[in-house]
């Protein structure tokens, strides 16, 4: 089998399109199939390496597919909480916060148990992920930190994300928000407020009329509209204006001229009236 290990890993391996890329193969370290030898890598990212690997020198160690966990969750982490690093916090130890493969070694990240760096507003919470995630991070930074084979492999990942993408909704105010169910909220609403800044700003999506709201909104409005003559009314202005007419004709011959063409003309007001409800 032949075993590859990446040993600088890192987002510049990253592309555009969130597609890796392999480059720069003259930094892995390779193992021969037929006769076992390996082929060290004597260099490494600094801010990716495992804690057990920190000042080693690597042209003197065989690494292995644990120490490249390590690798890959920070980039994971990275990739999701917007390029935010493991220590995007507050340094509340002594001194000058130490230098980030220091904090590796030390196991120390925002969420190490008795952590010396605490969030601060800015801070992405490790909470807006989906919980399994969650977990993947907590098990690789501090499970993993004394036992490296605790941490998540690329397979966990891969089901923890999956679990992770099959929860994301977007939210409802701005069409570039995403966020977890298991949140129960859009995070990026509630940071932009806080911060005035949105690190994902798109387009406000128009609100949109609840179900609710339909159903209750069209009976009111059907009561006011008119409602069309019924064949009752319509028989009953017919019997009304031929009395009409006949009590005219009778004022009329009976020489009240004036009175004639009054009640003629009311009786139409009146009749068209009753003839349309
Ligand atoms: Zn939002």
């Amino acid at each position: 089998m032949l075993l590859i290990v990446f040993l600088l890993l890192n987002p510049q391996k990253i592309q555009d399109r969130a597609l890796p890329s392999i480059i720069d193969t003259d930094s892995f370290q390779v193992r021969n199939p037929v006769n076992g030898k390996i082929y060290r890598c004597p260099v490494g990212s600094p801010d990716y390496t495992p804690p057990e690997l920190i000042d080693k020198d690597f042209s003197t160690i065989d690494q292995t597919e644990v120490h490249d966990r390590f690798r890959l969750a920070v980039i994971i982490y990275q990739l999701l909480f917007g390029g935010q690093t493991l220590f995007a916090g507050k340094w509340i130890g002594a001194g000058v916060i130490p230098e980030t493969n220091e904090l590796i070694r030390q196991g120390l990240w925002l969420y190490a148990p008795n952590s010396l760096i605490e969030p601060v507003d800015r801070t992405i919470p490790l909470e807006i992920v989906h919980p399994e995630v969650q977990r993947c991070f907590l098990r690789c930074f501090n499970d993993g930190y004394k036992n490296s084979n605790l941490r998540p492999t690329a397979g966990d990942w891969v089901k923890a994300l999956r679990l992770a993408v099959n929860e994301l909704t977007i939210c409802g105010k701005l069409d570039s928000h995403y966020y977890s169910r298991t949140y129960g909220k859009c995070y990026w609403c509630d940071r932009s407020t806080k911060l005035s800044v949105d690190i994902f700003p798109g387009f406000v999506i128009p609100k949109q009329q609840s179900a609710f709201a339909v159903s209750t909104s069209q009976p009111q409005a059907f009561t006011n509209v008119p409602q069309p003559a019924t064949s009752t009314n319509i028989y009953f202005s017919f019997c009304l204006y031929i009395i009409w007419m006949l009590l005219c004709v009778v004022f009329w011959y009976s020489g009240f001229f004036g009175w004639s063409i009054l009640i003629c003309m009311g009786g139409m007001v009146i009749i068209v009236s009753v003839a349309s409800g």
